[in-house]
């Protein structure tokens, strides 16, 4: 290993707790946030979570963090994926291959990245990988779906910390959107995150969060807010509505540039109220 890379190395990983290691990398992500993080837990046996970066440069990063954390005695036994998209498994092939490690993930990961990523062992909800050494640890994967269909967290069983994916980041907002996501779905797993009484959360983009019971009360308060201007929204237009009809209103405190993403929030939101039998849906058109 170069030593400007051990260098490099060294300024950018932060330790979040004894058991576990994090390193930011670049990531084609979505902006204001522009890297993904990835960590390291375990002490002795050890996972890698999120192979996030697609950039050489970053790849090569990771691989000198990996091979050092070996000149340690921490062995990773795999790569763990959170869930399928570009910005969390965009180094997975690479990596699987330089490391020589096997990819973990949810089966709807497996489905959402057939033909791109072939996943060696899939995990489910409640699955614990035990990771032995000078401190021992568990990590247990737990089914959050609503951002991404196979979305997993990972409780890290030492440290009580939740390592919690895109479902929330401290660094720009969560996508709840009709292609991967399900509204109903992200609220539910909102509050089944917050029913597991995490110390501390680690989200996908920025910083750790150290009150999650504050967050998820927010974000869960935040998406039902919203909900809210979206049915106020359609009972205003009156007569049959297309999403576009009710942007401007439901998003009536969102910037403009914002609002080609929120239409398709606001679809969620649509989804949802509609299979709550609050409003109705004839073709591309909803109705109060
Ligand atoms: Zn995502």
């Amino acid at each position: 290993m170069a030593e400007s890379s051990q260098m490099g190395l060294a300024a950018r990983v932060k330790s979040a707790a004894p058991t576990i290691d994090v390193l930011a990398v670049r990531t084609p992500t979505l902006p204001p946030a522009t890297h993904t993080n990835t960590f390291l837990v375990g002490t002795g046996q050890a996972v890698l979570v999120e192979p996030a970066t697609p950039y050489q440069d970053e790849q090569d990063l990771m691989v000198d963090w990996v091979e050092s954390a070996r000149g340690r005695g921490v062995e990773p036994v795999a790569i763990l994926a959170t869930h399928h998209h570009p910005d969390h498994i965009g180094g997975a092939v690479a990596l699987c291959e330089r490391l020589g490690l096997p990819l973990w993930g949810h089966a709807m990961t497996a489905e959402r990245l057939s033909g791109i990523v072939e996943l060696d062992r899939l995990l489910e909800d409640g699955e614990r990988i035990e990771l032995g050494g000078p401190t021992k640890t568990a990590l247990t994967a737990v089914h959050t779906p609503g951002h991404a269909p196979g979305h997993l967290c990972f409780v890290d069983e030492a440290s009580g910390i939740m390592i919690a994916g895109d479902m929330v980041a401290s660094v720009g907002t969560i996508i709840v959107e009709p292609t991967d996501g399900d509204m109903t779905l992200y609220l539910e797993s909102l509050r089944r995150m917050a029913s597991l009484e995490p110390v501390a959360l680690l989200p996908a983009h920025g910083d750790l969060i150290a009150d999650p019971q504050a967050i998820l009360s927010f974000y869960i308060a935040h998406r039902l807010m919203r909900e809210g201007k979206v049915l106020g929204a359609l009972e205003a237009h009156g007569g049959p509505a297309r999403p576009s009809d009710l942007v401007a209103r439901a998003y009536d405190d969102t910037p403009e540039a914002l609002w080609p993403l929120a239409l398709r929030s606001l679809e969620a939101h649509l989804i949802k109220l509609e299979r709550e039998g609050r409003i109705t849906r004839e073709g591309d058109r909803w109705s109060p």
